[in-house]
């Protein structure tokens, strides 16, 4: 068995998924069970901070598997034959819920403020499906949230596949008060047109940036560039992956306001999320 202790503090079995095509199949048939049941598919939550005081603003949604037999799963070991099974339409359906229910728990209970954001990531077999806005709007009245406090993650590749569809369904969104965040940004081919064409509120910074930010020249002023970029667009800004306090330093004296990454905290279960820094975390 290859056994690996992740970041997220959760082991990976990776052997478990690196069978054939009957495993795949199995694998299908465990994902659709899961999704009968709320033990099994679990949103864990990662925090991002306002750059300047270390306050937590929100937290982003990622899906965990805690499969019984096979270990927790990462996202990446499953979402592909999800995508390509279409149980991906449900799956996300599935974290909105959960995710929405928490965040609406969190509130009840005085843990969250009134400002506290939630990002749910979302496929783009979801940006084909003209009722989702509905769906979603009747989500979060059940739940009783605002609209713009939810966030809702794609990536340039989940447009490509589907344009015009993709256009409607986020103009549909933005008509409810949902917003939308364009994930991963700059690692596309084109970034740009995406901005152009669709209506973004937000958008993360990619990892790839963020890892030589400050170190690299190069890196460090595609940031500078893409936070000039956000500014003129009046868009908000995340910068994804933050790992360091190099980075942390960096990302501040370039004016990113939002970061997130393990140097802050790790998605976690909801009973273990990090609330916020200790006084010292960005003291100095
Ligand atoms: P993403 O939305 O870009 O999420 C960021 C990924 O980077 C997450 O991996 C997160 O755990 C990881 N990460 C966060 N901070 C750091 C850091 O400082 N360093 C490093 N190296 N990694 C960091 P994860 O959870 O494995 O998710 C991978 C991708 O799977 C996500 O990328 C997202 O595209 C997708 N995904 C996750 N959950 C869902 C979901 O519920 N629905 C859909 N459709 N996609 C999901
Ligand atoms: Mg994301
Ligand atoms: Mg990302
Ligand atoms: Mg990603």
């Amino acid at each position: 068995h290859s056994k690996q202790q992740g970041r997220d503090g959760y082991t990976v079995y990776n052997h478990a998924l690196r069978q054939g095509k009957a495993d795949q199949l199995a694998l299908e048939a465990e994902l659709r069970h899961a999704l009968e049941g709320e033990h099994e598919l679990v949103p864990y939550f990662q925090p991002f901070v306002d750059s300047a005081s270390g306050a937590v603003t929100g937290f982003e949604t990622l899906v965990r598997w805690r499969h019984p037999e096979r270990g927790l799963i990462p996202p990446a070991l499953f979402l592909p034959m999800a995508q390509e099974s279409g149980l991906i339409r449900r799956l996300d359906r599935y974290m909105i819920v959960r995710a929405c229910e928490q965040l609406a728990r969190w509130r009840a209970e005085g843990r969250a403020d009134a400002l506290c954001a939630l990002h749910i990531n979302l496929s783009s077999e979801n940006l084909r499906d003209d009722d989702l806005a509905v769906w979603i709007a009747g989500v979060l009245q059940r739940c009783s949230l605002p609209p713009h406090l939810i966030y809702l993650e794609v990536t340039e590749s989940a447009l490509i596949d589907v344009p015009e569809q993709a256009q409607r369904v986020m103009q549909a969104l933005h008509d409810v008060g949902v917003r939308l965040a364009l994930d991963d940004f700059g690692t596309g081919y084109s970034a740009l047109s995406y901005l152009h064409r669709y209506r973004f509120d937000l958008l993360k910074i990619d990892q790839a940036f963020v890892r030589e930010v400050g170190v690299n020249a190069e890196s460090t002023a595609i940031v500078r560039a893409i936070l000039a970029l956000a500014q003129a667009l009046q868009l908000e800004v995340v910068a994804e992956g933050v790992e360091t306090a190099e980075q942390v330093d960096a990302l501040r004296a370039l004016g990113c306001p939002r970061l997130q990454g393990y140097y802050f905290s790790p998605p976690r279960p909801a009973g273990e999320v990090y609330w916020g820094a200790q006084a010292s975390v960005l003291a100095g």
